[in-house]
């Protein structure tokens, strides 16, 4: 027997980590009570949400945080080292073996964005990698970009350029930030100078 309104996986995941309404939960769990198809489904976006979070709390994933999860993990014990470069300036940095997240603030002026997308570039402004339509607050002031501790601490000396764009309705682009994190490598290992 198969399910004719399968549940979206994003939604599966939503409803997985408490992110939909109240009344959108129990429309999902009427549908997820009498469809095994779904619940089958729910459990592997379950078992992924789950490694997900563990990657985010271990500080090995890149995004980006909030305030509230990093006095969550600090609260936790957990050691953060946080860098914030001026806008349009940088930052020397480094990541130690007992640091558990790394953290770049990036002041920006919010209020105005629409859809803002954070780019990473290497020195020369060749974009590397992109988060689109990053979440945040337009009276924060700052974004607050998790870095990989994983990848950090295995990086060699090395220059990130951090870019915040607005992007428009029609995609056009404008630059409201950015920053460059000169970082050197403090562990020994490969790729150590
Ligand atoms: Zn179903």
């Amino acid at each position: 027997m198969s399910c004719e309104t399968r549940l979206d996986a994003a939604v599966l995941a939503d409803y997985w980590l408490g992110l939909v309404a109240e009344s959108e939960a129990e429309r999902l769990e009427e549908h997820l009570f009498g469809c095994e198809e779904c619940s089958a489904r729910l459990a592997r976006v379950a078992e992924m949400a789950e490694g997900v979070r563990r990657l985010a709390r271990e500080g090995s994933l890149l995004m980006v945080v909030s305030e509230s999860f990093l006095k969550q993990a600090a609260e936790e014990g957990k050691r953060i080292r946080r860098y914030d470069p001026p806008k349009g300036g940088g930052v020397q940095c480094t990541v130690t073996a007992e640091d558990d997240l790394l953290i770049g603030g990036l002041a920006v002026d919010l209020r105005e964005a629409r859809r803002v997308d954070l780019s990473l570039c290497d020195p020369l402004g060749k974009e590397q990698m992109r988060l689109a339509d990053i979440p945040f607050a337009a009276g924060a002031g700052s974004v607050l970009w998790q870095q990989s501790i994983t990848f950090a601490k295995a990086a060699p000396n090395s220059t990130m350029v951090a870019r915040l764009i607005d992007v428009g309705e029609a995609g056009e682009e404008r630059v409201l930030g950015e920053y460059t994190f000169n970082h050197t490598r403090t562990l020994p290992g490969p790729g150590a100078w």
